[in-house]
């Protein structure tokens, strides 16, 4: 007879992603793109993995790193600001960390910055010297004041933190900013940056000792692969071979390259698969050197 299974143990992987937000679309596509495909429920909040045993959870964004603490959720895809800020809130209270940033995932990308009214004079840190400062982010705030060594008071808002400064509730805010429209609307202008973000893949941080082992190892191989393949293109084109050196310096990102005669010795049909992306620009330097014929084609999957 099998031993029992240990208390806790499970055999199939949940992931929390946003329910609804900035990232949630880019989220699903991404694991659907790893091959996972759900039944939705009619609630909307759980979705069972159809073509492996990997459910999603769909909640507040806010809400992933306590899932995961608690071990409701194996995985999550978040924000590194929303994860930071719940490590800095532990470490704070002399917890243990919980979860760990597993893999960048390179969408959603922008940055929490502090950010000050258009007139004032930015000299430093040392400017928010008995300031008082709206955030969202108080935990990383304060520990990013703590190590400027700076005294200011932080005012915890959850949400429309970019009008405080206006509204007189506070001199200063620490925010997330990407084009920085919305602190231009707000007379506000971005003088320091606490922490560059985007969506992660946050993970426990001990390995797991069940079936859900080999599931974790294989979502994560096929997302190295999806993740690979994202700027990826295969590279068609024609060069006479004394040309071959100068191409091949510039393509630097190119996987070795196929190469075919075409024409008897001298001309040459080169495929090469390119992991940087394909500007025009690239294009035209190619050219230049002597490619002709060129062909960028999209790349759906590979397996070597
Ligand atoms: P929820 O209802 O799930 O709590 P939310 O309003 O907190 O949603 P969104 O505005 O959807 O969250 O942002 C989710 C994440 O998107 C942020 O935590 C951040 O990592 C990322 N992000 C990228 N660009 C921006 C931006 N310009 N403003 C805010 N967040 C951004
Ligand atoms: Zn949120």
């Amino acid at each position: 007879m099998p031993p029992p299974a240990a208390v806790g143990a499970r055999d199939r992987l949940r992931i929390a992603i946003q329910k609804s937000g900035r990232l949630s679309e880019p989220a699903r596509a991404l694991l659907a793109a790893c091959g996972l495909s759900w039944r939705e429920s009619r609630d909307k909040l759980f979705c069972y993995g159809e073509s492996l045993p990997v459910d999603l959870l769909l909640v507040r964004d806010d809400d992933i790193p306590g899932l995961l603490a608690d071990g409701v959720c194996d995985y999550g895809i978040v924000g590194r600001n929303v994860l930071a800020e719940h490590a800095a809130e532990r470490a704070r209270e002399g917890s243990h960390v919980a979860s760990r940033e597993v893999r960048a995932l390179g969408f959603g990308a922008c940055r929490l910055a502090i950010a000050v009214p258009e007139r004032w004079e930015w000299t430093g840190p040392g400017d928010l010297q008995g300031k008082r400062i709206a955030t969202s982010y108080p935990g990383l705030l304060q520990q990013w004041l703590g190590e400027a060594g700076v005294d200011a008071t932080v005012a915890t808002l959850t949400g429309s933190v970019e009008i405080a400064p206006r509204l007189g509730q506070a001199d200063a805010v620490c925010d997330l900013v990407s084009s920085g429209a919305t602190l231009v609307a707000n007379q506000l202008k971005p003088v320091e940056t606490l922490l560059q973000t985007e969506a992660v893949l946050a993970g426990p941080v001990l390995p797991f000792g069940d079936a859900r082992a080999e599931l974790a190892a294989l979502l994560l191989r096929r997302l190295e692969g999806v993740l690979k393949l994202k700027d990826s293109r295969l590279l068609l084109f024609q060069a006479r071979r004394e040309a071959l050196p100068r191409l091949l310096k510039l393509l630097p990102d190119a996987e070795p390259p196929t190469v075919m005669q075409v024409d008897g010795a001298d001309t040459l049909a080169l495929q090469a698969l390119c992991h940087g992306s394909m500007t025009w620009q690239r294009l035209e330097d190619l050219k230049l050197a002597g490619a002709s014929a060129l062909l960028v084609l999209p790349v759906e999957r590979t397996l070597s």
